[in-house]
């Protein structure tokens, strides 16, 4: 049996319990917050710091991907891809130990509403605009080059230099291309344009090939973009290449990386870059990344039974 004095403390904490139940709600419940978290990671590369800034993402539509639509078809069923294709938009941001690199801007709010978050997760990742030296663009499509702007035009990083390759440069800055240009394309020249003014003289082209720090160098990738580029970054034995834009849908070119997008300047070279990148990134055992991979972008690719790759992403880091 109870002891009386037991008994009275229960009935106590019963009553105090019920007064609590019946009493109006001294805390609101946690209202729902909206919206996720600032996309930023970081990892290790040598000696090197490497963090993925998510930018957002952008939606495709199926006939982007050009090919044998069967194929095409078995590749989006096989990855469970659902329509539109939602693919992300990462930005890299390598610090050497003397130079901070942003490898890739993302497309600010010139794509649209889901993208140009790049500056709320570098400020997340506790960096300033003014701290960014160099800025490496592979390639001069928005998606990859208006995050380097500012809203009003100036540009973003206001220390750095802006640094493309000089093929891209020639091709998206030349007025007499986008002159010949068919109407519906010309919109692919603002962020060209937007970029060149805002960086004036501090646009520094360069070599498809060159060494831009130590421990980056430009890989010629050229197809995509007449001036595509991606990035070796390399700090004693650790690599990672960067690749640009050499994927956009993870699920069906990795696993038939012939199947090519409609964005490819060329097809024939895209299609045959793609395939000699890969096959070195798994020869060399090389970390890749790539903006439209899914945050954070970064991970091995391995041969597949029966031809192709597949893409095994990096476990987090929480070093
Ligand atoms: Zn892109």
């Amino acid at each position: 049996m109870t002891p009386p004095t037991r008994r009275k403390a229960l009935h106590a904490l019963v009553a105090t319990a019920a007064t609590a139940a019946l009493a109006p709600v001294a805390r609101a419940a946690a209202p729902l917050a909206g919206g996720s978290g600032l996309g930023v990671h970081r990892m290790k590369l040598g000696t090197f710091e490497v963090t993925t800034l998510l930018d957002g993402f952008i939606e495709l539509p199926q006939a982007v991907l050009q090919g044998n639509p069967e194929v095409i078809q078995r590749a989006l069923d096989a990855g469970r891809v659902i329509m539109p294709i939602r693919t992300a938009v990462n930005c890299f941001l390598v610090n050497t130990g003397s130079k901070l690199v942003m490898i890739d801007c993302g497309g600010a709010k010139m794509l649209g509403p889901t993208a140009g978050r790049m500056p709320q997760a570098l400020a997340a990742a506790g960096l300033e605009l003014g701290q960014v030296d160099e800025v490496y663009i592979t390639h001069m499509h928005g998606d990859h080059l208006h995050g380097a702007v500012a809203p009003e035009g100036a540009k973003l990083f206001p220390n750095a230099v802006l640094r493309i390759a000089k093929a891209d440069v020639d091709y998206w800055g030349s007025p007499a291309v986008e002159a010949a240009a068919p109407e519906n394309q010309k919109g692919r020249f603002v962020a060209a344009k937007r970029a060149m003014a805002a960086y004036g003289d501090r646009l520094q082209p360069f070599e498809l090939g060159a060494e831009l720090v130590p421990g980056i160098r430009s890989v010629p990738a050229v197809g995509h973009t007449p001036g595509h580029s991606c990035y070796l970054v390399s700090s004693g034995n650790a690599r990672l290449l960067l690749l640009g834009d050499t994927m956009h849908v993870g699920p069906v070119q990795f696993a038939r990386p012939e199947i090519t997008v409609m964005f490819d300047f060329s097809q024939d070279q895209a299609r045959a870059r793609r395939q000699e990148l890969f096959e070195m990134a798994v020869k060399d055992d090389l970390l890749v990344g790539a903006v439209h991979l899914p945050f954070p972008g970064i991970g091995k690719l391995r041969t597949r039974d029966g031809g192709g790759y597949t893409y095994e992403p990096i476990a987090w880091q929480m070093y």
